[in-house]
């Protein structure tokens, strides 16, 4: 980690590129900054309004037929539910399952 630390600061100040970010104009990175702050909110709220996705595995309707279409099972991925966990909101579970723990 320290290791990565000290390669970072390098080469940030060895970097033209970065180097010229910093000293020249910086509305456009930070409007690009910007955008991409808000798009990653509105995934963030959308995943907290909108918890659940349609099932790839079974296209939303949970089951799953054998190739030859006569045998239906449940599907295994959505257990039958035809949604699945958006990656948004599995992300943030994780995250509020480890606080809680860690609170406790
Ligand atoms: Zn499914």
């Amino acid at each position: 980690m320290r290791m990565l630390r000290v390669a970072v600061a390098f080469s940030t100040h060895e970097n033209p590129l970065i180097g010229a970010l910093m000293t020249h104009n910086l509305v456009p990175t930070l409007a690009a900054v910007g955008i991409l702050a808000l798009a990653a909110l509105g995934y963030a709220a959308s995943c907290l309004f909108w918890p659940y996705t349609r099932c790839g595995r079974c296209e939303g309707t949970g089951k799953r037929s054998r190739k030859d279409g006569r045998v239906w099972r449940p599907c295994r991925t959505c257990k039958g539910s035809g949604r699945r966990l958006r990656v948004g909101r599995w992300l943030y579970n994780r995250i509020a399952e480890r606080r809680r723990e860690a609170l406790r």
